[in-house]
């Protein structure tokens, strides 16, 4: 099928057939076609809830916050254990094809690993939302379990100690993994290819990511819906869905591999 993207999908493939070190930086924009709604879009969870009120100290502030926090990951499908879309199954894909290093998410939604990506090569900077963590024995269960409870106590506590259960991911205010951030990063300014998708860009320190790539020299590839701040650096910009143009810079790939 050409169109418009053809060229761009073509050099996207090429980049790939001639990096050595490939990774992916994925965003909220990676899962929007599985359903659940980013941040920032119009009709973004953000459109119907004020950040401010979403922090760690609110959370544990009282139960009453616990109960909206909780609803409001119920209401984004966050919670829920939802499908990958064609745009995981191709990340996937490249690492099979030994094309891809490693995949850097800023999402919680355990899609990739759910798409067949090695759980080694995914790095969770902001947690996981299919387990929770008790935050006084840090006793860790999965979200199905604990999501059983929630129709019936809409501020869940441990079954061990009592404590407060929290999704496993990270909320504003927190602390990102360390050793998993200082993975992020070696790992970036290893990259000689960078390729972003589905993320605005503006929440650090995981944006530093495709900054220090692009300092240690790597090509950088942005497929995003909207403009990111890094456009301007960018060897190939698709302004389209994931799920819709990773698949046919994979199958490029794939063509260029067999020639
Ligand atoms: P964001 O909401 O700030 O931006 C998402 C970007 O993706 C937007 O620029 C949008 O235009 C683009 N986009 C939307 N659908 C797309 C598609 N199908 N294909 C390509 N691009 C698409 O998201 P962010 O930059 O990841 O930062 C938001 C924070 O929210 C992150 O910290 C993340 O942890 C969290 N979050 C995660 C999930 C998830 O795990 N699925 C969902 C919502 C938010």
């Amino acid at each position: 099928m050409a169109d418009e993207y053809s060229k761009a999908i073509e050099q996207a493939a090429e980049l790939i057939l001639r990096s050595g070190c490939v990774t992916a930086f994925t965003g909220a924009g990676m899962s929007t076609e599985s359903g659940i709604p980013d941040f920032r879009s119009p009709g973004g969870i953000w459109s119907k809830a004020n950040p401010d009120e979403f922090t760690i100290q609110s959370f544990m502030a009282d139960s009453e916050n616990r109960k909206r926090h909780w609803s409001l990951f119920s209401e984004s499908g966050l919670t829920l254990d939802m499908e990958p879309n064609p745009g995981h199954y191709a990340l996937a894909e490249l690492e099979r094809l030994g094309k891809l290093r490693c995949i850097i998410t800023q999402n919680v939604d355990n899609l990739h690993q759910k798409a067949g990506s090695s759980p080694e090569n995914v790095l969770e900077l902001h947690g996981n939302m299919q387990r929770v963590v008790c935050m006084s024995c840090r006793e860790v269960t999965p979200m199905r379990e604990v999501l059983k409870r929630l129709a019936m106590d809409s501020a869940p506590q441990c079954l061990l100690c009592g404590g407060i259960l929290k999704p496993d991911a990270v909320f504003f205010g927190e602390m990102l993994p360390q050793q998993i951030l200082a993975d992020s990063a070696e790992i970036s300014r290893q990259s000689d290819l960078f390729i972003v998708i589905g993320s605005t860009l503006v929440v650090y320190p995981a944006a530093y990511m495709p900054v220090y790539a692009l300092e240690a020299g790597a090509k950088l590839i942005i497929i995003n819906l909207s403009e990111t701040p890094l456009d301007q650096y960018a060897d190939v910009r698709i302004t389209g869905k994931a799920g819709e143009f990773m698949p046919r810079i994979v199958d490029t790939v794939k063509a260029g591999m067999a020639l």
